[in-house]
């Protein structure tokens, strides 16, 4: 066993200012920290979203007054519009914590998802502006979705209306426009789900600056964990996968074919994740309180510490030159 190094995790929800009641930034970098984890890169569809420069600092300023003094890093949401595009990239180059951009090509928790038609225009901008930073893409095309296939009373029915084929084609498409459009960053797929679109990512990197994570739950877990109601908290975008195709992607994750792990930890209070009339029980696993569980998990399925290392710290520090951890 090698001594203790630090471990980061890209892909958080820290929720606070409107959703404080779900988590704040302090009460994740706690758990964080209570898991072994030293550095967490909070996701921008926060009320109100953080998208322009303003909103970074303002959430910056909210974690010095929570009393965070190292290890807390956000992304900026691009919306698709040109000089939304402009302003983040000089959120980006001139504050230290602002890690990357993030694009919801599909639809999750929040209102940042940019439309269909507007997703190569975020490409191009970049392009233009010389952009050599992250791009985290949230990938599930929302017109192929088969809603009318959820039924609430059965969980894991989730998976069918939004099914592996919304994923593997955002992934296509996104790596599509990162070719077409020159773009000079590195495109990350965030929570990738799906063994096809892992093998698409593969196939990518010998033209494009490309990685892609995946989160434990979608590594450990699968439809057959979601019988019953209780299947209900297991809810999550993209969704759980059937039990072969987790298996498939925890097998790519030992052969070194996905960059990193990434909790995607998305905190909801009880009441939001239950079937009720209030509406759709709400989307996400509050991920990052099993990690260092998942982390014993991969020692005991055979991954050795540098795989494990690579995973955790060394492939994140080097996609993002600006981690400091
Ligand atoms: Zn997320």
């Amino acid at each position: 066993m090698s001594g203790a190094y630090p471990r980061i995790d890209p892909h958080v929800h820290c929720r606070d200012w409107e959703q404080a009641y779900k988590a704040t930034i302090s009460s994740v970098m706690g758990l964080a920290a209570s898991q072994g984890v030293s550095a967490v890169f909070d996701m921008p569809n926060t009320n109100p979203s953080i998208i322009s420069l303003g909103l970074a600092k303002r959430r910056i300023e909210t974690a010095r007054q929570e009393g965070i003094s190292g290890g807390y890093y956000l992304y900026l949401g691009v919306t698709g519009s040109a000089a939304q595009a402009a302003e983040a990239v000089s959120a980006h180059d001139s504050l230290p914590e602002v890690i990357g951009l993030k694009m919801f090509a599909g639809k999750s928790v929040g209102n940042l998802t940019v439309e269909e038609s507007a997703q190569r225009t975020v490409y191009r901008s970049l392009a233009e502006i010389g952009y050599r930073g992250v791009l985290a893409v949230h990938c599930e095309k929302e017109s192929l979705s088969m809603m009318r296939l959820w039924d609430q009373t059965d969980p894991k029915s989730w998976n069918a209306a939004r099914p592996p084929f919304m994923e593997v084609e955002a992934v296509n498409e996104q790596i599509l426009y990162a070719k077409e459009e020159r773009f000079k960053g590195i495109l990350h797929i965030c929570h990738i789900s799906v063994p096809e679109a892992v093998e698409a990512v593969h196939a990518a990197r010998r033209e494009i600056r490309i990685t892609c994570g995946a989160t434990p739950h979608h590594l450990m877990l699968s439809t057959a964990d979601m019988d019953g109601l209780e299947g209900l908290r297991y809810k999550v975008n993209p969704p759980l996968r059937e039990p072969l195709m987790a298996s498939r992607l925890f097998e790519m994750l030992h052969d070194g074919m996905i960059d990193w792990i990434e909790t995607d930890h998305a905190p909801h209070s009880p009441a939001e994740k239950a079937l009720s009339e209030l509406g759709e029980p709400m989307s996400g696993i509050p991920s990052l309180a099993g990690y260092a569980q998942f982390i014993s998990n991969l020692q005991r399925s055979g991954f050795g510490e540098e795989l494990i290392r690579s995973l955790t710290y060394l492939n994140i520090k080097r996609a993002f030159a600006k981690v400091t951890e």
